[in-house]
C-alpha cells in the first residue's frame, strides 16, 4: 500500500538564540487531519494575521514525511511531542489489540484513573501507554519550575502533547460539555477553569452555522453526494443550526462538528495563558493546543466540502486572535509558536472514482474472513487472532502448540494480502 501525504511544519520566533533571550513560552498547535494544501487552496480568504502572518514570518518546513503508518491522531500527537515513531514512543495507532489482556485497548484510556470535573467515563485517561518522554516532559524534567498546559477536545489531543509531568492537561467531556482532566494529573480542577466551564461553553457557544463569507468566495459546492448528514438533517448544506441539533439528538457531537468548538478552544487557551501566569516566570512555560473539530469535520464533510472550507476560514480568525494576544502579552519576539498536523487525509474515495482518478475502498471485514479461511485451509487451524488498524496479530501460541513455522504462516498470508485489489 502507498500512501502520498502532504505534511508541513511552521515556525515562528525562531530568532531567539541568546539564553537570557530565551522564550517565555512556547506555543504548540497541532490542527487535527490539517493537509498542507489548506495553507494555499483557502489562503485568499485567510486574514492578514492568522495562517498568513505564520507563513510569512515564520519558518515554512515543507520536506518533510511521515515514517510509519496508520497516521492516526494518537500516533500523530506522539510522534510531533516525543520526536520519534511509534515503534518507540509505543502509540501505535488510535485503538490497538493488546496481546497480553486480548483486549482492544485505547491510546490513553486507563481505567485506574477517574474523571475529574464530571462523573462521566470519559476521564478515564492517563499518558501511561507512552513509552517515551516528550518535550513537555523533558521540558519540565530540565526546568523544574516550567509549567506546561495542553488543551483539545479530544482527550488524545490534550493527554500526549502535555507528556507525562503535564500540570494541567484538559478536554472535552461529551457528557457534561465541560473541559475535564483525569485523576492522573490532578484531583481537580483548576477554579479558572470551573469558572471558564460555567461561563464560556457548548452551550453558550453553539449558534446557526452559516458561511462566513459570500457565495462567490468560497471554491467549494456545498452540495455534493459524498457528505455525512448529521443526524437531524435532511441534507448535508448549510445552515447547521448547531444549537438545535445538540438538543435534537441530545448529544454534544454537533458542537464538536462545529467550527464553534475552535473558537471554545481558542478562547480556553487564551484563558489558561492568563490564569495559569505562562510565560510569567524564570522558566519557559510551553502550551498545547490541538484543534480537533477540523479532524471530525473532515470525517464528516470531506476535504473538498464547503464545510471544511468555511471551517479554516474562520480557525484562521480564531489562530489570527490567538496571535494578536500573545504578541500583546509576550511580544513579537518572546514566544516561539510551531503549528503541523497530526496527519492529513484522503479523498473521499467514491468522489475519486466518480471523477476518474484513481481510489477505492477494501474492505478489511471480507479481508479478514478469507485470511482466516486459507489459514485453516492450509494448516487446519485458525491462526489469526485479531486484524485492527490493517495489522494482523498471528495467535501465536496456537502456532506454537501445533508446531507450525510461523515463517510458513506469515508467508501464507503476505500471498494472500498482496492480491487484494489497492494493496
Ligand atoms: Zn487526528
Amino acid at each position: 500500500m502507498k500512501q502520498v501525504i502532504s505534511i508541513f511544519l511552521l515556525f515562528i520566533g525562531f530568532n531567539i538564540t541568546a539564553q537570557k533571550n530565551n522564550p517565555k513560552i512556547i506555543v504548540g498547535i497541532v490542527i487535527d487531519q490539517m493537509c498542507y494544501d489548506y495553507l494555499y487552496r483557502f489562503q485568499k480568504n485567510y486574514s492578514k494575521k492568522g495562517f498568513n502572518e505564520i507563513m510569512k514570518n515564520g519558518t515554512n518546513c515543507r520536506n518533510v514525511e511521515y515514517n510509519y503508518i496508520p497516521t492516526y491522531t494518537g500516533p500523530g500527537h506522539a510522534s510531533i511531542y516525543s520526536g520519534t515513531t511509534p515503534n518507540n514512543h509505543g502509540i501505535v495507532a488510535n485503538n490497538w489489540y493488546e496481546r497480553k489482556s486480548k483486549q482492544l485497548v485505547n491510546c490513553v484510556g486507563d481505567l485506574s484513573f477517574h474523571s475529574v470535573g464530571s462523573d462521566s467515563d470519559y476521564g478515564h485517561c492517563s499518558p501511561n501507554r507512552m513509552k517515551s518522554f516528550t518535550v513537555t516532559d523533558q521540558l519540565k524534567l530540565t526546568y523544574p519550575d516550567s509549567k506546561v498546559i495542553s488543551l483539545s477536545i479530544k482527550d488524545r489531543g490534550a493527554i500526549l502533547p502535555g507528556g507525562h509531568k503535564s500540570d494541567g492537561s484538559y478536554w472535552f467531556d461529551y457528557q457534561s460539555g465541560k473541559f475535564i482532566t483525569s485523576s492522573y494529573f490532578r484531583s481537580k480542577l483548576p477554579e479558572w477553569l470551573t469558572r471558564f466551564n460555567e461561563n464560556k461553553n457548548c452551550f453558550t457557544y453553539a449558534k446557526k452555522w452559516i458561511p462566513i463569507l459570500e457565495e462567490q468566495e468560497y471554491s467549494s459546492e456545498d452540495k455534493s453526494d459524498y457528505e455525512v448528514i448529521l443526524s437531524g438533517k435532511t441534507n448535508s448544506q448549510f445552515p447547521y443550526d448547531i444549537e438545535k441539533l445538540m438538543s435534537i439528538n441530545n448529544n454534544l457531537s454537533a458542537f464538536t462538528v462545529s467550527p464553534f468548538a475552535n473558537t471554545l478552544l481558542t478562547d480556553l487557551a487564551i484563558e489558561a495563558i492568563q490564569n495559569e501566569g505562562l510565560g510569567e516566570g524564570d522558566e519557559t512555560d510551553m502550551i498545547c493546543i490541538s484543534y480537533s473539530s477540523t479532524d471530525i469535520a473532515g470525517h464528516a464533510f470531506g476535504p473538498y466540502s464547503k464545510e471544511i472550507e468555511d471551517m479554516y476560514i474562520r480557525l484562521d480568525r480564531d489562530i489570527s486572535r490567538l496571535i494578536k494576544f500573545l504578541n500583546k502579552k509576550y511580544g513579537k519576539k518572546g514566544y516561539v509558536l510551531f503549528m503541523t498536523a497530526d496527519h492529513g487525509v484522503v479523498p473521499v474515495p467514491k468522489q475519486l472514482s466518480d471523477s476518474n482518478l484513481p481510489g477505492g475502498y477494501v474492505f478489511v471485514d471480507s479481508m479478514e474472513q478469507k485470511l482466516k479461511e486459507k489459514s485453516k485451509l492450509a494448516f487446519g487451524a485458525e491462526l489469526i487472532e485479531e486484524i485492527i488498524n490493517l495489522n494482523i496479530y498471528l495467535n501465536h501460541q496456537r502456532i506454537d502448540s501445533l508446531q507450525i513455522d510461523i515463517k510458513d504462516v506469515e508467508s501464507l498470508i503476505k500471498n494472500e494480502v498482496i492480491r487484494i485489489n489497492g494493496v
